[in-house]
């Protein structure tokens, strides 16, 4: 099964090879989607990990220990039809094709079940359609 979490790096925590890590003691594979951390700062990485559930849920407990922050609340990307014009820039970034553009009807698509909320397409929007919620009502 998949499961996609944000981590939080303390400072201390930003060196370690979190992603062999997993691979190697937990049989996890760890698709990063988004990464921003600097070195000797602390930061933040989207990833999707795929394995068995148990497994999972090692990894996850390990992560704590290691002194990282998860977050487990995936919250919800929304485009906002007043200010997409259909230009199909983010689908050209979307991993997982939940935004596809439809050429023959030049018309982008959002198929909000494939979405792994990575969050890549938001600053790819120049006219800022799109958002994530975080507490989708
Ligand atoms: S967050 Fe955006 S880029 Fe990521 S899967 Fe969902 S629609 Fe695609
Ligand atoms: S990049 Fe923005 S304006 Fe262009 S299709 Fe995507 S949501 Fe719409």
């Amino acid at each position: 099964m998949k499961r996609r979490l944000t981590l939080h790096f303390p400072r201390e925590a930003v060196h370690q090879p979190i992603t062999y890590r997993l691979a190697v003691e937990f049989n996890i594979a760890a698709k990063i989607l988004r990464a921003q951390i600097a070195p000797n700062q602390s930061g933040t990485m989207v990833v999707e990990l795929s394995g068995d559930i148990d497994e999972l849920d090692a990894a996850e407990l390990w992560l704590e220990r290691q002194g990282l922050g998860l977050d487990r609340s995936l919250g919800e990307i929304r485009i906002d039809p007043a200010l997409c014009v259909d230009c199909g820039i983010c689908s050209s970034v979307c991993p997982s094709g939940a935004l596809r553009f439809q050429h023959q009807e030049q018309r982008l698509t959002f198929a909000a079940a494939l979405c792994l909320v990575c969050e890549q397409c938001l600053p790819s929007c120049p006219l800022e359609a799109i958002s994530l919620v975080l507490e989708p009502s």
